[in-house]
């Protein structure tokens, strides 16, 4: 054959640029479903299911549209289990004169091949990644320009003026509305009577090539966490698009206020459940801005949840993809706090006696899915209050959500919730006591434990630990200037609070508290 186009499971898009100048004479597109994509981390079943019926819905796609496809299934036999191994295999077999890959979005990935290539002596066409706003390039340039000093808001303006988003039309310099940022009415809890008028998301019931993956996946992968039972993302472009046409029209207007309430048993509240269909490149992020831009300028969506909601695509999105491919391979290792404990068992099961938790935990293996606070302020926070060692952190961050992508899971896991890289990416450690959990959800009320109480056999393991953190990090944490408040509160701590702060905060450790025996299962 001509050349081999490997498409990636993460990389679902005809117009990316590896599909330039494709002479379906010649040419041949390359996918392989290999096992170590689902077992270098221990792969919930939603996110291995997900991956798969993406990409034979994929490859049906080229199929129909004539274009030669080399597609090695799971199940196929002598499949060689690992992607190297599999390209090697097939670059054998059919003897192409070179490689075409868009840049992938896994450094892992990238070197894998890159080996492959060089071995077998063939030269590979490595193509710019098209999908998102801007380019590495940019970014480290961004980066050099303050210092390598680092700021989301600082990057987020430049991208809003620079691709004329949001902004005045008579002043592309300012900001739409005369305001940047709407964090003061986006920030708040549900009111006690919880949400109303809550509308039901489009969801998609899986059809035949899905029910196929969900069979497989309950065999092959046994005994990985999650469940496929309730199954239902969009695995295609087109029900992408109608995933994104659902959220603008019904959720959309309603996603700021309360971006960052929670409420037990209501895992999709006003988000938009786009991060896996964008992170596998079933949409483009320029579309999904627009969508939401034109339903401000329709009238359909008020500003404070627009600005919100594009903050969220054209600022975070674009700048822990920046921070990835920047700091990387380093950044993986980092672990500034020192951090060893293991993650605590029940990360897996969702057994434990912390009613948040529970809820977190239980829908994310039930779904594949939870929304930002829900991972940073829940099982986020824990994991770093605790003292978990930041990378097994992150092998649970990447095997759980259906969105988990290396890229866009690590700097969020290791940099915003972990605080592994010492504030490279988040400006302070985001670290609060159970008192935050009680603001903005419900579950205190249906807890045994109390937010308020720091000791004794009632107190929330998320207090305790919270004041045993700063406790601990003193010396480092010290003259950080938004942290300056609560490390003054830990300071008035006497010996005696603190001696009984440090002794439950073992027993914590030792596993001795928050297990879930004789507790009630998970929310329905
Ligand atoms: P919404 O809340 O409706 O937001 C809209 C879109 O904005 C999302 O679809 C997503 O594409 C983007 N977005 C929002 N927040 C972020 C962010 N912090 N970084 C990058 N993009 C963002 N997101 C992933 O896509 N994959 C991950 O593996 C992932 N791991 C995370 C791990 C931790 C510890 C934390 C704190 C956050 C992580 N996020 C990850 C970011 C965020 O939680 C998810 O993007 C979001 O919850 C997805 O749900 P949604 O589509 O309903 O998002
Ligand atoms: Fe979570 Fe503590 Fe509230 Fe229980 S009391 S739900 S553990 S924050």
């Amino acid at each position: 054959v001509g050349r081999l186009l490997i498409v990636l499971g993460d990389q679902l898009d005809a117009q990316a640029a590896a599909f330039d100048g494709f002479d379906a004479g010649r040419d041949t597109v390359w996918m392989a479903e290999v096992a170590e994509e689902s077992t270098h981390v221990w792969s919930a079943k939603p996110r291995i299911v997900l991956f798969l019926a993406a990409m034979r819905h994929f490859a049906e796609a080229l199929r129909n549209a004539g274009r030669p496809l080399r597609y090695t299934r799971l199940d196929a036999p002598g499949n060689r289990g690992t992607l190297a191994a599999q390209l090697q295999a097939d670059i054998e077999d059919l003897r192409p004169a070179g490689l075409v890959l868009t840049a992938p979005g896994d450094w892992r990935v990238l070197q894998a091949i890159k080996a492959v290539a060089a071995a077998a002596g063939l030269p590979l066409d490595l193509r710019e990644d098209r999908h998102f706003f801007g380019t590495v390039r940019h970014f480290a340039a961004h980066a050099r320009a303050h210092g390598g000093a680092l700021r989301l808001e600082v990057f987020y303006r430049e991208q809003r003026q620079r691709h004329g988003i949001l902004m005045e039309p008579d002043d592309p310099a300012q900001a739409l509305g005369g305001r940047w940022n709407f964090d003061t009415e986006n920030r708040r809890p549900f009111p006690a009577s919880g949400p109303v008028a809550l509308p039901s998301p489009l969801r998609f019931s899986p059809d035949a090539i899905t029910r196929e993956v969900i069979a497989l996946v309950e065999t092959r992968f046994a005994d990985h966490p999650g469940e496929t039972a309730a199954f239902d993302w969009p695995v295609n472009r087109a029900q992408a698009l109608q995933a994104l046409d659902d959220f603008i029209a019904h959720r959309l207007p309603n996603f700021g206020p309360h971006q960052d309430a929670m409420w037990p048993g209501r895992p999709w509240l006003w988000h938009a459940q786009l991060s896996a269909a964008l992170n596998l490149k079933l949409l483009d992020p320029r579309e999904v801005v627009a969508a939401a831009v034109k339903a401000h300028a329709d009238g359909r969506a008020p500003l404070p949840s627009v600005e919100g909601f594009v903050r969220q695509i054209l600022g975070w999105r674009e700048y822990v993809r920046g921070v990835y491919w920047t700091q990387m391979p380093g950044y993986q290792d980092l672990n500034v706090l020192d951090a060893h404990e293991p993650l605590p068992a029940w990360y897996w099961t969702g057994d434990t006696d912390m009613a948040c938790l529970r809820d977190a935990i239980g829908q994310t293996l039930r779904h594949g899915y939870a929304h930002h606070i829900q991972r940073l302020m829940v099982t986020g926070l824990f994991a770093q209050l605790l003292g978990v060692e930041p990378v097994q952190v992150h092998a649970w961050y990447l095997s759980v959500y259906v969105d988990a992508v290396e890229w866009v899971e690590m700097p969020n896991t290791l940099g915003m919730s972990q605080y592994a890289d010492g504030g490279l990416m988040g400006s302070k450690p985001y670290v609060a006591s159970g008192r935050y959990i009680e603001r903005m959800s419900p579950a205190c009320k249906s807890c045994r434990y109390r937010p308020a109480e720091s000791v004794g056999d009632d107190a929330c393991p998320f207090t305790t630990l919270y004041w045993d953190f700063l406790l601990r990090h003193r010396a480092l944490l010290a003259g950080h200037p938004r942290l300056e408040h609560q490390l003054r509160s830990a300071d008035r701590l006497d010996a005696q609070q603190r001696a009984a702060i440090k002794q439950r905060s073992a027993a914590i450790r030792r596993g001795e508290l928050g297990q879930g025996a004789d507790q009630p299962p998970a929310e329905p």
